[in-house]
């Protein structure tokens, strides 16, 4: 078989927890179809001893275990020479830099990728000093280990490879794409459901006018909900509030009352220094 477009190795104590994720819906065909190809390591098996030890307490003191260096390094080392592609390292960390679509795009354009997954208090430094990866955080909270993480960036990345998504399930016109923002709603039958009707205008039969409504109602949705992706100065805006006595209609069409002024000024610069990054 022809080298699969995508080829992602992926360094983890737990192997297992990959079964169902490699063997459902769109990633199980891409990967039939040899167009994405994940290979699973265990780092235990470069481990020295007849307990094959991966982990040991920190140096200092405090609690958990931490990631050895030695078996860990191996493996990587190892695994880089298994394809023709040393491909691109990257550690799965909440120290790392945070995924967003234009990185996915980016991890979805390799040849390769090394996921290295981490466990207990996290990797020994000496690893990032050695392999020099790049870190990655799929948010800002802390997971039990990285392999939930690496199953992120698999089905983020392989999703964007050309063939991968069949045309009922394909990746345009969708939240973070080329334009930045979020995504218009959507409707299917029934037409009324709890005396909620879809917008008139998708039943128009007007394609031009639907696109436009589309792209109002996307850019609306994320300057209400996701101001910072539009200007990263700015937080999100305060929460919608129907007014009293209004009758519950479809959303688009209802009136809304903001519970703070949307002209209020924006905050002076010193105000707003680090709103859109939260420092940890
Ligand atoms: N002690 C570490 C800290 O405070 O940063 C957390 C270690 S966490 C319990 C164990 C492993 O889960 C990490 O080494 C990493 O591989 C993975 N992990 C946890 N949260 C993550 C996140 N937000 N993004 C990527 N990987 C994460």
């Amino acid at each position: 078989m022809a080298d699969p477009v995508l080829r992602i190795d992926v360094l983890t104590l737990f192997p297992t927890l990959f079964q169902g994720f490699l063997c459902e819906s769109i990633l199980s065909r891409a990967i039939e179809r040899g167009l994405v190809a994940v290979h699973l390591w265990n780092p235990r098996d470069w481990a020295d001893g007849k307990h094959r030890q991966v982990d040991d307490r920190p140096f200092g003191g405090g609690p958990g275990m931490v990631l050895m260096a030695p078996p860990v390094v191996a493996a990587v080392e190892a695994i880089q020479l298994a394809a023709e592609s040393p491909g691109r390292l990257i550690a799965l960390t909440p120290g790392g830099r945070r995924l967003d679509q234009s990185w996915v795009r980016t991890l979805a354009g390799e040849a390769r990728l090394i996921l290295l997954c981490g466990r207990y208090e996290g990797f020994d430094e000496r690893i990032f000093e050695v392999l020099e990866p790049e870190l990655l955080s799929v948010g800002d909270y802390v997971l039990s280990g990285g392999e939930v993480a690496a199953m992120v960036v698999i089905d983020a990345a392989m999703r964007l490879i050309p063939g991968v998504l069949g045309d009922a399930e394909s990746a345009t016109d969708e939240s973070f794409g080329v334009e930045g923002g979020l995504e218009y709603p959507h409707y299917t039958r029934p037409r009324l459901f709890r005396g909620r009707d879809v917008p008139s205008i998708l039943l128009s039969g007007d394609h031009q006018a639907i696109d436009l409504w589309r792209r109002e109602q996307s850019r609306d949705r994320t300057a209400q909900r996701r101001r910072d992706l539009v200007d990263p100065e700015l937080a999100p805006l305060p929460k919608l509030k129907r007014p009293p006595g209004t009758p519950k209609t479809p959303r688009q069409t209802l009136p809304l009352a903001i519970e703070d002024p949307l002209t209020r000024e924006p905050p002076a610069p010193d105000e707003s220094a680090g709103r859109s990054e939260r420092k940890p």
